[in-house]
């Protein structure tokens, strides 16, 4: 049995917690006079999933956490005020649903709750709200689709989903679907094994942003895994398949993975999210 010292979230050095600064810190009265003065609601909409033995069930909810912050800092600097909606925990997990820790809600009762989230937050008065998610299970992003197609129904578009270019791809989203912005995240070199799951870049990225969560003493002796394109195939039809292909449950290279290459890899798409709602901003004023 592997001993797992961590038992809470804590931060290293001057990264802020993930959780400060939401609008579940702030009284109405301030969200209000945020709302008033032409913020905007951010959104991360994450899971509950095994990412391997060496990351935390809440990967998914943390790293587009700490984007959001960098998010919000890049928007304030262009002079957009902006709010954070508190992490969305409960998402969509088809193809690691048969491991332990990954919560798997139906697309159905996630949509539905979105769309209760856009409507209150649009009745209090946001004018923009814009999602980012950061879990890649493509029913998962169909949920998202889903809540935000019905909450624009009817109205101008006040709802966005803000997607990265190769997600948009595998989900069949095109740029101008009203609703969407297809953030143009630069790829970098691609990797010498397909790492899709809790391997090099979600390492990388989390050492970046939450190190103390990351069980490094673990990570050393975590062998790539070698996947064919057919094999990633099986791994994407899910649970027991998927199972079967990463047993350890990371598809991907853990033990190649550092802090710099992550935080590198957190700031380029934080700079291609806020460009995107940026745009999405100025259009609309
Ligand atoms: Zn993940």
């Amino acid at each position: 049995m592997i001993q797992l010292a961590v038992a809470n979230v804590a931060f290293a050095g001057s990264t802020p917690s993930v959780f400060a600064g939401t609008l579940a810190d702030m009284t109405y009265v301030e969200l209000d006079k945020a709302i008033y003065s032409g913020a905007v609601a951010l959104w991360a909409i994450g899971a509950i999933e095994e990412h391997g033995p060496h990351l935390p069930l809440a990967t998914d909810v943390y790293i587009p956490s700490v984007q959001l912050l960098q998010i919000q800092k890049r928007l304030a600097d262009r002079k957009i005020a902006s709010v954070i909606v508190p992490p969305y925990y409960w998402g969509v997990n088809r193809v690691t649903g048969a491991f332990p820790g990954s919560i798997d809600i139906r697309p159905e009762v996630m949509t539905e709750l979105m769309k209760d989230v856009f409507r209150s937050l649009t009745a209090a008065g946001f004018k923009q709200v814009y999602c980012i998610t950061g879990h890649y299970d493509a029913a998962h992003s169909r949920a998202i689709i889903e809540a935000v197609r019905a909450s624009n129904n009817g109205m101008d578009t006040r709802v966005h989903y803000v997607v990265p270019k190769p997600l948009a791809d595998r989900v069949g989203l095109k740029s101008g679907d009203p609703g969407f912005l297809i953030a143009n995240v630069s790829a970098g070199k691609p990797p010498a094994h397909p790492d899709l799951h809790a391997g090099e870049a979600e390492t990388s990225m989390l050492l970046s942003a939450a190190p103390d969560v990351v069980r490094k003493e673990l990570i050393e002796s975590l062998e790539p895994t070698d996947l064919t394109p057919k094999d990633v195939e099986t791994w994407r039809r899910g649970y027991e398949d998927a199972k079967r292909v990463t047993p350890l449950g990371y598809l991907g290279d853990p033990a190649s993975a550092d802090a710099k290459s992550g935080a590198l890899r957190l700031e380029q798409q934080a700079v291609a999210f806020a460009e995107a709602i940026a745009a999405s901003v100025s259009e609309r004023r």
